[in-house]
Formats: C-alpha cells, sequence, structure tokens
C-alpha cells in the first residue's frame, strides 16, 4: 500500500513539501474556501511501481509511468519507508478529489505548479511528453542523495 503520509518523505525533501503544503492552500483558498490541496502519495512500494509499469504493457489499461524506479522508491530493489524524495498532491473540493479531467480542474493543478518550483521542486506539470501534473520531486534527486 502506497503512502500519502509526509512522514515518508525523504529529511532532504520533507520540510519543503509542508511548506508546499501550506502556501498551495493558501493560494486555493483565495479561488474559493471548498477548495483543499492534500497528499495522494509520497512513498511506494516497489512493488507498486512495477505493478503500475506493467500497465499498458505486459497488463491492460492506459500507460502512468514511464520508470520502474521513481523518485517515490528511490532504491531498488526496496526502498525504507522514509526514502520518499517525490511527492503527489490532489486538489479536492468539498472534500472530493478533482483528477484535472477538465480544463477548470486542470488550471488549478497548473496554478500551484509555479508555488512548488519556487520552492526549488522540479514539476512534473513541466516535461514535455507526458506531463505528470500533481507531481513534485526533489531536483537531481537521482544523482544528490
Ligand atoms: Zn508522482
Amino acid at each position: 500500500m502506497s503512502s500519502r503520509d509526509p512522514a515518508d518523505l525523504h529529511e532532504s525533501i520533507r520540510a519543503t513539501a509542508l511548506q508546499f503544503l501550506v502556501q498551495a492552500n493558501a493560494v486555493l483558498k483565495l479561488t474559493s474556501p471548498d477548495l483543499e490541496v492534500r497528499f495522494t502519495c509520497t512513498w511506494r512500494p516497489q512493488f507498486e511501481q512495477d505493478a503500475l509499469y506493467a500497465q499498458g504493457r505486459t497488463k491492460p489499461g492506459p500507460k502512468v509511468t514511464w520508470v520502474t524506479n521513481s523518485a517515490h522508491n528511490t532504491d531498488l530493489p526496496e526502498t525504507p519507508r522514509g526514502d520518499a524524495e517525490a511527492f503527489d498532491v490532489g486538489v479536492f473540493e468539498q472534500g472530493r478529489y478533482l483528477p484535472g479531467a477538465n480544463g477548470r480542474e486542470l488550471a488549478l493543478y497548473q496554478r500551484l505548479g509555479p508555488i512548488g518550483e519556487k520552492l526549488g521542486l522540479v514539476w512534473g506539470g513541466r516535461w514535455k511528453s507526458s506531463p505528470d501534473f500533481p507531481h513534485y520531486e526533489r531536483a537531481n534527486w537521482r544523482t544528490q542523495r
């Protein structure tokens, strides 16, 4: 089971992630008090990443990931909890999850990206081939531990 607990983030990104959450909520609340940003994933076990990778390749469904080791599970073969260098957020309206499926919802995710970037995070929404709007990770996590 993947985690949405910030305690499962590596110390190199945890404080920034919590800062992001506070700032992102402040911005969305200006739009509507009904909106809220929450973590939807911090740490993900390797077997779940492997299952996601299989989707759209050896298993049915759309492709949802392009890597077998993401920043959610940084070490192969198994990342211990507390070692994730990425987090995903969800925007919720009156407690209902907004997946970013239409223009209005997507615009909400796009407003959050620059907040993360100002904090020095890499925002998945900038990825050209397959943008990942809810995703944020620590820059250079692959090379600098
Ligand atoms: Zn992610």
